[in-house]
């Protein structure tokens, strides 16, 4: 089977500006994400950042794109909307999308899915437990019943999504909310993962249970078809006798 391309976007801001963030991703949480999907195996994996010329997105990239991961947090506002536009019509098409921990605000996930995909927050390095409410699913393949990250930022609900197709992981946190934190939904074609661990000051996209779900996810969400929508009229298939 021929690997499934990858690109994986990272607004990549705090890895210049926050000193403990460079020191945890001195290339990038983009290249740390790179690194655990190529460990894995079975991909061929790009990155793209939001300071390359059209964010990194060009056409050529996305039609050679099968599977997008999204991380972006602080300028959100400042991604081109022909951007969005060009990312949701390949992921209509087919192309699967991941938007992983403050990309809940991005344009790309609040357009796919049409709330505004709010949540409460908190900082505080609390610890979580994401319970793994799916274990037949694809995407928790090699998952415990459930698993921790030591130290996180609390995402809780009510988090403003639609119904999700699946909700796969649920948290707890230590200061006592709860969160879906790993949700699946259909777009056209296209297959979509929110997975809400991946704040910036921990290193949570070195951990090995993260990086197992995460290459789960990109073979889960790789297309099946890639086909364009379009509105035809069609001649019946038989004669259509008028009474
Ligand atoms: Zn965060």
């Amino acid at each position: 089977m021929a690997d499934i391309r990858v690109t994986v976007w990272n607004e990549n801001e705090h890895e210049k500006t926050i000193e403990a963030v460079k020191q945890i991703y001195p290339n990038g949480m983009h290249n740390a994400i790179r690194e655990g999907l190529e460990k894995a195996g079975g991909f061929k994996v790009r990155c793209a950042t939001q300071d390359m010329p059209e964010h990194g997105l060009t056409q050529e990239v996305l039609d050679d794109t099968d599977v997008l991961f999204w991380w972006g947090h602080c300028k959100h506002e400042e991604v081109a909307d022909e951007i969005v536009d060009r990312v949701q019509k390949r992921v209509l098409e087919g192309m699967g999308l991941i938007c992983l921990h403050s990309a809940h605000f991005s344009k790309i996930f609040r357009r796919m899915l049409g709330t505004t995909c709010s949540l409460k927050w908190r900082e505080a390095g609390e610890r979580e437990r994401l319970w793994n409410i799916e274990p037949g699913h694809p995407i928790t393949e090699g998952i415990g019943e459930y698993f921790e990250l030591p130290h996180v930022e609390m995402y809780g609900e009510r988090f403003d999504i639609p119904d999700p197709d699946k909700v796969i992981f649920i948290s707890w946190y230590q200061g006592g909310e709860v969160f879906r934190s790993g949700v699946t939904f259909e777009r056209g074609y296209g297959r979509i993962f929110y997975f809400s661990p991946g704040h910036e000051t921990f290193p949570i996209f070195y951990d090995e249970n993260i990086r197992k779900v995460l290459a789960n996810a990109a073979r889960w969400a790789a297309p099946r078809i890639i086909k364009e929508h379009v509105c035809p009229f069609v001649e019946p298939l038989e004669n259509i006798k008028k009474s």
